[in-house]
């Protein structure tokens, strides 16, 4: 049995949920390092107390904050201190 031999797309990429590396910005395209946090429930989806976490650059804040607020998913923004890297479970 050959379970490697999937795909072949040969980038030896590894699908995971584990963000690698440091922490950057989740808008699209963006590698800059995150300076905040936006905490996010979609209420369709989400126990209320759920908060997602997207990490933002100075420069991607105001239109991630947008996205969410659109879409009424948005519920706070918080600075993003390197020091305090657990993010996901952060009050
Ligand atoms: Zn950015």
């Amino acid at each position: 049995m050959n379970i490697l031999n999937l795909g072949g797309l040969g980038t030896g990429g590894q699908d995971s949920e584990r963000a690698t590396g440091p922490a950057v910005c989740s808008r699209k395209g963006c590698r800059a390092g995150a300076d905040w946090q936006l905490l996010w429930n979609n209420p369709r989806i989400h126990t209320p107390e759920r908060r997602k976490v997207w990490l933002s650059c100075d420069e991607h804040r105001g239109w991630l904050e947008e996205y969410l607020q659109t879409r009424g998913l948005w519920k706070e923004t918080i600075p993003f201190l390197a020091d305090d890297a657990t993010v996901g479970e952060a009050r």
